[in-house]
């Protein structure tokens, strides 16, 4: 089959429905929890919009806001620059980072029932070789999300579940992220909570290996995701492709799934 008829063909599945369009973006808006690190150090701006004009006295015939944000506020993409062990790395800002890397495949684990039970799971490699008994092998290049039901599951007034001793989110620990690097060349691993590691992995060690391991090694994080229950367990691709910041160590963005109905 030909490049244009895969073109086409997918375009006729998606008017037709065969091929449903998800969004797995939150809104940004001002209540959506930005994540919050400890008072020594400097933190992320939430979501602030301002109103230029609305069909007023300063702008009679149109509507616009200025807004402002951090790179890491709302459902946004990490770079691999946003962690010092991928400062170095080639092309890991989102600017300079490949725009192939922009569509790729995904498979979903599904920690609902995990996370009901205790909502600071740890997602562990037996987990994802349980997954792949069950629908097959982790394609080199994919991502990984962690469906969590987060903000099903999570009080909406402490998004973050956090407690006297942090937070409790879910995450993976130090050998599931090597496991997805180095055994299975993943693209990044992406989740419904404000970041790629779990609340507690400031105890981990290393400190917040998600982060550390996979921008290290060139990988990616999606997170503050949603819709995450509407994918298959395998079979989606993933358009994430982060605003184009010059130096950029992340961006807020639009992610949308392809998904097939079967
Ligand atoms: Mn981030």
């Amino acid at each position: 089959m030909s490049a244009t008829q895969v073109n086409m063909d997918l375009i006729s599945s998606i008017l037709s429905g065969g091929m449903k369009v998800v969004d797995l973006t939150e809104t940004l808006r001002p209540e959506y929890p930005t994540i919050t690190l400890p008072s020594e150090f400097k933190q992320a701006s939430p979501f602030v919009k301002e109103q230029i004009s609305r069909y007023d006295e300063d702008g009679p015939g149109w509507y616009w806001n200025n807004f402002t944000l951090s790179e890491h506020t709302g459902t946004h993409f990490d770079a691999p620059v946003h962690w010092v062990t991928g400062k170095d790395v080639p092309n890991g800002s989102v600017d300079t980072m490949p725009v192939e890397r922009f569509v790729a495949p995904v498979v979903v684990i599904d920690c609902t029932a995990e996370v009901r039970a205790d909502l600071g799971y740890i997602l562990t490699k037996e987990k994802l070789l349980a997954w792949e008994a069950e629908h097959g092998r982790i394609e080199p290049g994919s991502w990984v999300f962690m469906r969590t039901d987060w903000r099903h599951v999570t009080d909406p007034k402490n998004y973050t579940n956090l407690q006297e001793d942090g937070a409790h989110s879910p995450g993976p620990d130090t050998e599931a992220v090597l496991w997805m690097i180095e055994e299975r060349d993943v693209l990044g691993f992406g989740t419904e909570c404000v970041g790629t590691d779990a609340g507690q992995a400031f105890l981990f060690e290393p400190q917040f290996p998600c982060h550390h391991y996979m921008h290290g090694a060139g990988k990616y994080g999606l997170q503050c995701m949603t819709n995450l229950d509407l994918l298959p367990a395998r079979g989606a691709v993933i358009i994430a492709a982060p605003l184009k910041i010059e130096d950029g160590s992340g961006s807020p963005l639009r992610v949308i799934a392809l998904a097939p109905v079967e």
